[in-house]
């Protein structure tokens, strides 16, 4: 088992997403979960084709790296490109292997907000996942924790390590964001300032480079 308390492991948060772009409610959610569990490195993990939603609108996997890139550096966040190496749908169960074989000794965590975490079950070889990170989320709405609360409760019988917890809401989305790009609104507010550069440089979302 790798989740003897006794031994002092290094602690790996990892954080895997569409980030079609990626925003200030993921930045806010790794924050959150490195103050409040002590983890030593975060890594962003954009997904190729992700396998729980459709990939309309979805920016090229270059594009979404970068923009993962832009926003990780000051945070000093690392980003992984083991998904985009990968062929065909990426599957978490895959990563976390390939990740548990390259640091035995590290204790994984896997961030997720509350729509993902409300999945598990569904997701490809949820049993092996349970075994390999600890599942870590946050609500996206008001209500939300009571729900993944119990949600968490069903995970541990089935013998997953759960944490919850409960973060300052940030409602933002990337559907928000490129909604808003299609429709010349700012992002200014939901985005880092790079990411915004970026976003209207390369003509993201159907945006154009007046922002
Ligand atoms: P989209 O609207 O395209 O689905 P998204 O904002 O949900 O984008 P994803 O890349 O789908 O972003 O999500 C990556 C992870 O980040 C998921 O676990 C998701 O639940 C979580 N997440 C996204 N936005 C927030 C937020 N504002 N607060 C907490 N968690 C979030
Ligand atoms: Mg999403």
């Amino acid at each position: 088992m790798c989740f003897k308390t006794e031994v002092p492991m290094k602690k790996l948060a990892v954080f895997g997403g569409t980030f079609n772009p990626i925003h200030n409610g993921h930045l806010h959610l790794v924050q959150g979960f490195q103050e409040r569990l002590g983890i030593d490195r975060v890594m962003l993990i954009p997904s190729l084709v992700p396998p729980h939603k459709a990939a309309e609108d979805l920016a090229n996997a270059n594009d979404r790296l970068t923009m993962c890139r832009l926003a990780a550096q000051p945070h000093g966040l690392e980003v992984s490109d083991i998904e985009l190496h990968r062929k065909g749908p990426s599957y978490t169960v895959d990563t976390l292997r390939q990740l548990h074989h390259a640091y035995p000794d590290t204790e994984l965590y896997l961030l997720m907000g509350a729509d993902m975490f409300l999945t598990l079950e569904q997701w490809r070889e949820y049993k092996t996942l349970f075994r390999l990170a600890r599942m870590c989320a946050v609500p996206r709405d008001e209500n939300g924790k009571d729900e993944l609360l119990w949600y968490a409760e069903k995970l541990n019988a089935l013998g997953a390590k759960t944490h919850v917890e409960e973060l300052p809401l940030l409602p933002i989305s990337s559907t928000l964001v490129r909604e808003r790009v299609k429709q010349s609104l700012p992002i200014a507010d939901l985005v880092p300032k790079a990411v915004e550069d970026y976003i209207f440089q390369h003509h993201l979302y159907g945006g154009n480079s007046n922002g």
